[in-house]
């Protein structure tokens, strides 16, 4: 089942340091410490969703940055819009419009 390791997710970084690119395993909901081959400058990598955090309680909104309270805020609007679309397609099937149909039709005679 070697073969299986191919497919297992990981990202590729570029050290700051030495410009040397190399592989780390994905570790969702956790925070790895990577550690370059080449210069040994140690980068810490958050898999971590903030939105799952603050869900769970364990993300304080009063200790986040700016930055991230709006990347934050942009995310979950852009989900509800998302969501309220799905729901408003499932409540409103797309009709043909045939009332403006019949207004065009009486006009013209
Ligand atoms: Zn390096």
């Amino acid at each position: 089942m070697a073969f299986l390791k191919k497919f297992l997710p990981k990202k590729v970084i570029r050290c700051t340091n030495c410009n040397t690119r190399f592989k780390f395993p994905v570790k969702p909901g956790k925070k790895l410490n990577v550690k370059c081959p080449n210069c040994s400058t140690q980068y810490v990598v958050s898999f971590v969703n903030p939105i799952m955090q603050l869900v769970k309680g364990q993300l304080n909104w009063n200790t986040l940055s700016k930055i991230e309270k709006r990347k934050l805020i942009i995310l979950l609007l852009t989900l509800l819009a998302s969501l309220g679309l799905i729901f408003s397609s499932f409540k409103q099937p797309i009709k043909p419009n045939s009332d403006q149909i019949s207004i065009i039709g009486s006009n013209a005679i």
